[in-house]
């Protein structure tokens, strides 16, 4: 009798320490996403969306408003989308408040709103509705969803193209990157911080700030085949038990090709692993200067450095364009111009990742340089 009683109880102690974990984990993971979509706001505020709690967020409307109590924004007040108020002096409270009038979220990084905010000033000034169905980052680009008028999907459209060079961190000059199949917008400096790094050494190699000896590799594979006939991804597997970190997916560690160090690495696993190596690695054995950025980081017709295609590598690409001198000229030209503008020079100099070509010839001249900021 005792030990049944014993064994009931000992059951509803386990019940109760699962649910609590349970309920732990759920609000863990509802303050991460709550995070994600929490941003601090505009200037001339005095109210951090960053200081109030993240967690009434989503819950009750009357719980809503004491998320806006210490904001300072146009409409405050505002009850309903017809007495929404549009003008010059809107931020991004505003904003969040009509997606909430309009019962949709705010799926845009903070960086986005300065433009968001501009763009329902101009719809606003060409007789929108205020309706929107969407507001969202999709495949690199501000998507807007709202009324079908012709004169004000085009607006939409002009600032959907504005928004593919706004970095999606900082909101400065940015271009669309990929990682691992994700598009997105980011300037070269925050670009940099994703790209992870490889460096070696005899003993290893250092990935991400984790260290991996060789002697733990037991297989290497690549996977993602793009159009070019490069992978997009290196797979390394280690011996059980002997690297253990959160970068590691059930033993394996996934590194993107666009890490920096990726060539040099494929390159020395190809010249001290043959147990390693097979034809895709022996391809990056040897490395060239680039032409556009002059740093020794050219792989399989394709810069590490400055990501772009060499003329060769693009003429392969694009198989119907005419090659000439003069086009091969004009290609490296523009390219390079680009490069600049993009200051990527100045990064890739400061972080040292690659030798710098003695020779390298710069084809542009500054008036053209100057032209190419008016394009
Ligand atoms: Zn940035
Ligand atoms: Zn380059």
């Amino acid at each position: 009798m005792v030990f049944i009683i014993l064994i009931i109880i000992s059951f509803i102690f386990i019940a109760i320490a699962v649910s609590k974990e349970m309920s732990k984990n759920e609000h863990k993971e509802e303050d991460e996403n709550l995070m994600d979509d929490f941003y601090p706001i505009t200037e001339n505020n005095t109210a951090e969306i960053d200081r109030l709690p993240y967690q009434i967020y989503y819950k009750e409307k009357s719980q809503k408003e004491d998320f806006y109590k210490d904001a300072d924004f146009v409409n405050k007040n505002c009850e309903s989308l017809d007495d929404f108020i549009i003008n010059d002096d809107i931020n991004a409270f505003d904003l969040r408040k009509l997606a909430d009038l309009n019962g949709i979220g705010l799926q845009i990084s903070k960086a986005w709103y300065p433009l968001t905010i501009k763009l329902i000033q101009k719809l606003h000034d060409n007789g929108w509705d205020k309706r929107v169905y969407c507001i969202k980052s999709k495949y690199a680009s501000l998507e807007f969803y709202a009324s079908n008028e012709d004169h004000l999907r085009e607006i939409i459209r002009d600032y959907g193209y504005r928004s593919q060079t706004v970095c999606e961190t900082c909101g400065e000059n940015g271009e669309m990157r990929s990682y691992s199949g994700w598009d997105y917008i980011d300037c070269r400096k925050h670009y940099l911080e994703k790209r992870g790094k490889i460096t070696i050494d005899s003993e290893g190699f250092c990935y991400n700030d984790f260290y991996y000896y060789w002697n733990t590799i037991t297989d290497r594979s690549f996977e993602d085949l793009d159009f070019n006939g490069k992978y997009r991804i290196l797979i390394i597997e280690f011996k059980k038990d002997t690297a253990e970190n959160e970068d590691l997916i059930y033993g394996k560690l996934y590194i993107s090709k666009n890490a920096i160090g990726f060539g040099n690495f494929l390159s020395y696993l190809s010249k001290n692993f043959f147990r390693l190596a097979n034809s895709y690695v022996t391809k990056f054995e040897n490395v060239e200067f680039c032409e556009i950025c002059g740093y020794k980081a050219v792989y399989l017709d394709e810069c590490e450095c400055c990501e772009n295609y060499t003329r060769e590598g693009y003429l392969k690409t694009w198989r119907n364009e005419e090659n000439s001198e003069e086009k091969k000229f004009q290609y490296i030209k523009d390219r390079q111009i680009s490069w600049i503008k993009d200051e990527g020079e100045i990064y890739e100099t400061k972080q040292k990742n690659y030798i710098k070509n003695p020779d390298y010839k710069v084809l542009f001249n500054e008036d053209e340089l100057n032209k190419w900021d008016l394009n």
